[in-house]
């Protein structure tokens, strides 16, 4: 991988999280503004662990945002970045700045889909 198309991705990845982070944000302040300020104290990693969000369940498709890219932040760390979490294959350029918190190459995402019950489909 091109050093440059690294640095572009990972400036993708970075507006990904900021973007997702600050809806979430956003959200949790229509529902509730002093759970809002208590997460402001925290770092973002932490904020999918807080109990108080989970009695929102309007708040759970931005959780689930926040946990993927908070998966592709770790991956990133542990030079995992860009590989398919099940057989390890290297995703494609094009998927990955469609989607920078894709965890699994085509195949995989399709056997995936296919092993969650119908009602979990995103
Ligand atoms: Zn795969």
């Amino acid at each position: 991988m091109s050093s440059i198309l690294e640095s572009q991705l990972e400036e993708r990845l970075g507006a990904e999280v900021s973007q997702q982070r600050q809806a979430f944000l956003q959200a949790v302040q229509a529902l509730d503004s002093e759970l809002a300020r208590q997460l402001t104290l925290l770092s973002p990693d932490e904020w999918a662990d807080q109990g108080a969000l989970y009695a929102w369940p309007q708040l759970q498709p931005y959780i689930k945002q926040l946990k993927k890219v908070d998966a592709a932040l770790c991956q990133q760390q542990l030079g995992l970045y860009g590989l398919c979490s099940d057989c390890e294959v290297e995703l494609s350029r094009e998927l990955l700045f469609q989607d920078p918190c894709r965890q699994r190459c085509s195949l995989c995402h399709s056997k995936f889909l296919n092993s969650q019950p119908a009602s979990w489909k995103l």
